[in-house]
């Protein structure tokens, strides 16, 4: 398969109106950097870092932390890493962490939630990516925000650490952005300051279809009802890229459909133009994108909403088997 997109490899993924998507792929550990190169991603959008403190039996320390997230931007050589705090808690257990006895994990403490809470382990962690970048540009993106209020408790953190950094003498990024993922339907609606003050959000969608339909999404029985051309999710999602647009804050899609085709390119019609996803999965995304017209695709999306379909995945079809 790689071998049947080696060729549009290095082009941009644009499509037939003429809108260029920016295709990013997710990692977390380092055997997943070489993609970068073979993929023809532009860059990784999502960095889960909590992969590094899960095939672990103790607590990592800062500097092998400093060391591996060092060797990470190194291999990207230059292109951004959007790295994101820890996102364990409840489910995600920590074998040497203390397990709490929650009746609803996917609800309970954990990601952000967690890291305020208990702060030292976020700090060891924003210290250890200010250091590993060392005077590089360094991308920081909170899991799991669902209120305005976290995020500024989260962004004091980091402004805290690069202050204890400076007095330390340690160089300090050249740039530095702090962003949130958008994974709870709360965050689409938090004020406008909110999206005045993030500097990028990324919609992780595997957690926020699973909370915008209330089926979790490690239930086989009910993940699979909810379909994510589902007209009023995908209305949703357009109006997240309507309030990023208006505030001029970047969005991103990093969950795993920007990975599926059709649903990429659904993404896409509703105004996203940076896609994060597998690295296997660029190649199709970008074979299909540069297919498509978005203009025909959103008027198809739009007619299927006018009609009451449930979903627009048929009408799509019909459209992808003409062109
Ligand atoms: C998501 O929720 O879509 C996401 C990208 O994060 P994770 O799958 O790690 O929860
Ligand atoms: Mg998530």
């Amino acid at each position: 398969a790689q071998e049947r997109y080696a060729s549009i490899r290095d082009k941009k993924a644009i499509t037939r109106d003429g809108s260029r998507v920016h295709l990013l792929m997710n990692a977390g550990l380092m055997a997943d950097l070489p993609s970068l190169e073979n993929s023809g991603a532009e860059g990784v959008g999502l960095f889960r870092t909590e992969l590094q403190f899960l095939v672990r039996n103790q607590m990592p320390k800062r500097s092998e932390l400093v060391a591996l997230y060092q060797r990470v931007l190194d291999s990207a050589g230059g292109k951004r890493v959007v790295f994101r705090t820890l996102d364990i808690g409840s489910d995600k257990v920590l074998p040497y962490m203390k397990p709490t006895d929650e009746p609803n994990p996917a609800l309970g403490w954990r990601a952000i939630r967690v890291g305020l809470d208990k702060p030292g382990v976020m700090r060891m962690q924003l210290q250890a990516l200010i250091r590993a970048a060392n005077g590089r540009p360094l991308s920081i993106m909170f899991p799991f925000v669902a209120q305005f209020e976290e995020f500024r408790d989260a962004k004091a953190e980091v402004d805290k650490t690069i202050e204890r950094e400076r007095r330390l003498g340690h160089a300090l990024p050249s740039k530095l952005e702090v962003g949130a993922m958008l994974e709870t339907p709360s965050l689409a609606f938090a004020p406008q300051k909110f999206f005045d003050e993030v500097e990028f959000l990324s919609i992780g969608g595997n957690d926020l279809k699973q909370f915008f339909f209330a089926a979790d999404r490690e239930n086989e029985r009910v993940r699979r009802r909810y379909d994510t051309l589902n007209v009023s999710y995908l209305s949703f999602i357009a109006q997240i890229v309507e309030r990023c647009e208006i505030s001029g804050t970047p969005l991103s899609f990093c969950g795993e459909d920007a990975g599926r085709p059709i649903e990429a390119v659904c993404l896409a019609a509703m105004g996203l133009r940076i896609l994060s996803m597998r690295p296997a999965s660029v190649g199709p995304v970008k074979s299909l994108l540069m297919r498509v017209d978005l203009g025909e695709l959103r008027k198809i999306i739009t007619d299927a909403r006018h009609r009451g379909d449930q979903t627009v995945r048929p009408a799509v079809m019909q459209y992808l088997r003409e062109i």
